[in-house]
C-alpha cells in the first residue's frame, strides 16, 4: 500500500465485515514488519479490553483509548515512542467524540504525515449519525462504504435495526447498548417494517 497521508473513513452497517477488513489491512503491513498503530475505544469491551476480533475468528491486539482522551493519549504516545508509525487503524470510530477525531487528524495526519483508516458505523439504531462518525465524515479526505445486504431481503443494507430479547424491533432507548441487544443490518423498507422478527 502506498503511504498517502490522509484520513479515510470506511463506514458500514452492523456485521458488514469492518473488523475483518481492519485485521486484514493490519496483516498486510505487519508482514512487511511495519509499525501499525491500532486504536479502539475503551467503551467496547465485548472481546476483552484492547482486542479486535472478527466474526470469522481472527483477533489482533489494539490500544484501548477512552473516548474524550485521544488528544492527550496521542501526544503521550508520540512523545514516548521513537519508532515510525506507518499507518493508524481505528476500530469502532463511532464511539469516539468529535475532539478525538479532530485530534487524530491534526496530530497524526497533518503533523506527523501518518495516514489513517477509520472504520465505523455511520448511524445508530434510530437512524442518527454517531458523533464520532459525523466528525469523521466531516474531516475525511476519502469516504468509502463496506456494503452488505439486508437481513430480510437482498436489497442494500443502510440501517441498523435493534431487537429486544423477544426478537421484536426496538426504536427507543440509549444510543449505546453493547451486549444486551441484537442488531441486524437492514434496508430502509425493512427498517420501518414493524412486522420483522428474529429468532433469539
Ligand atoms: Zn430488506
Amino acid at each position: 500500500m502506498i503511504k498517502i497521508a490522509k484520513f479515510r473513513f470506511k463506514h458500514a452497517v452492523m456485521n458488514a465485515g469492518k473488523s475483518q477488513e481492519l485485521i486484514r489491512t493490519h496483516y498486510n503491513y505487519k508482514v512487511k514488519n511495519q509499525n501499525v498503530l491500532v486504536l479502539t475505544p475503551s467503551i467496547d469491551n465485548r472481546n476483552g479490553i484492547g482486542i479486535i476480533s472478527s466474526r470469522t475468528g481472527d483477533k489482533i491486539n489494539a490500544n484501548s483509548v477512552m473516548p474524550g482522551t485521544m488528544r492527550s493519549w496521542l501526544t503521550n504516545y508520540f512523545d514516548n515512542n521513537e519508532e515510525d508509525v506507518i499507518c493508524i487503524l481505528i476500530d469502532e470510530t463511532q464511539f469516539f467524540i468529535k475532539d478525538d477525531i479532530l485530534a487524530i487528524k491534526e496530530l497524526a495526519v497533518l503533523t506527523k504525515d501518518i495516514p489513517v483508516i477509520a472504520y465505523g458505523l455511520k448511524v445508530d439504531f434510530k437512524g442518527e449519525l454517531f458523533e464520532g462518525s459525523a466528525a469523521a465524515i466531516a474531516i475525511a479526505e476519502e469516504i468509502n462504504e463496506i456494503e452488505t445486504v439486508c437481513a430480510f431481503c437482498n436489497s442494500k443494507s443502510i440501517m441498523n435495526l435493534r431487537f429486544d430479547n423477544k426478537g421484536q424491533p426496538v426504536r427507543e432507548g440509549d444510543q449505546i447498548q453493547i451486549g444486551d441487544s441484537e442488531y441486524k443490518p437492514v434496508c430502509h423498507k425493512h427498517y420501518i417494517d414493524d412486522n420483522v422478527r428474529i429468532i433469539v
